[in-house]
């Protein structure tokens, strides 16, 4: 990014930076909401929160000014409580922290809140609440969110399969696109040697509804949605660059 590139993190600006963004009309604000949850055994469990920090700041750059909002570290994880270090929100939980979010930021004179998973078990409780966030902070502001989890997992196949054929390989979860992008963020936590084949069998409709009723355990012993097997650098930064496009696309109809 170049030099004049302006501040967008909102956690390291001071008031008055913020104050003087807002009056300047930058009133878009891009807000992740991650997981802390396992991913296999070979990525750690902050996954979705460093994928959401990514994601949120590519997303505001894409809509120009936006600012962005501290990542939700936390998400709905129930499903994944079985393995040892998930740390599960209930979806009141979660529901309330958007909404204090969503208020505060419309207070000080946001417009636009956008909220954006990164976390597949976020997606249904996100789209569910949409209608009492928009309540809650009307007229003077209003909420959106991207809440196509399968548009999501298309994305992912599509750069996989443009990079190096192999886009069977992504189930979703903690494989070949979600690892590749781990090599881009945070490559001193990923553990290459012990990548693994997880659930191969196809991720469909019913697939997610089992696993979101049985638990990821009953799915797949290792964790993994896909196979982590055959990560590159060069496939995350296309997943990377192409699930902020279709984001950032959705978010601006
Ligand atoms: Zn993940």
């Amino acid at each position: 990014m170049s030099n004049d590139e302006p501040k967008r993190l909102l956690e390291e600006m001071t008031w008055p930076e913020v104050g003087e963004a807002l009056a300047a009309g930058r009133t878009t604000v891009v807000l992740a909401v991650g997981a802390v949850e396992q991913h296999g055994p070979h990525l750690p469990l902050l996954v979705d929160a460093a994928r959401g920090d990514h994601l949120a700041l590519e997303v505001a750059r894409r809509l120009g000014d936006a600012l962005v909002a501290p990542t939700i570290r936390l998400g709905c994880s129930e499903h994944h409580m079985a393995f040892p270090g998930t740390i599960s929100l209930r979806r009141s939980t979660l529901e309330a922290l958007c909404m204090d979010y969503c208020v505060s930021l419309a207070r000080h004179g946001f417009r636009t809140v956008c909220l954006v998973p990164s976390h597949g078990g976020n997606f249904v409780p996100i789209a569910e609440m949409l209608d009492d966030l928009r309540r809650a902070v009307a007229p003077d502001c209003g909420v959106r969110a991207y809440t196509d989890l399968k548009g999501f997992l298309d994305v992912w196949v599509r750069a996989v399969e443009e990079v190096t054929g192999k886009g069977k390989l992504v189930g979703g979860h903690a494989d070949i696109a979600e690892s590749s992008e781990m090599l881009v963020i945070r490559p001193d936590l990923v553990k290459a040697d012990r990548a693994e084949a997880g659930y191969v069998d196809g991720v469909d409709e019913a697939l997610l509804e089992r696993m979101f009723r049985d638990g990821m355990r009953r799915v797949t012993s290792n964790g993994i949605l896909g196979d982590a097997r055959g990560m590159s650098e060069a496939i995350g930064r296309r997943c990377l660059e192409l699930a902020a496009d279709a984001v950032a696309a959705a978010l601006r109809d």
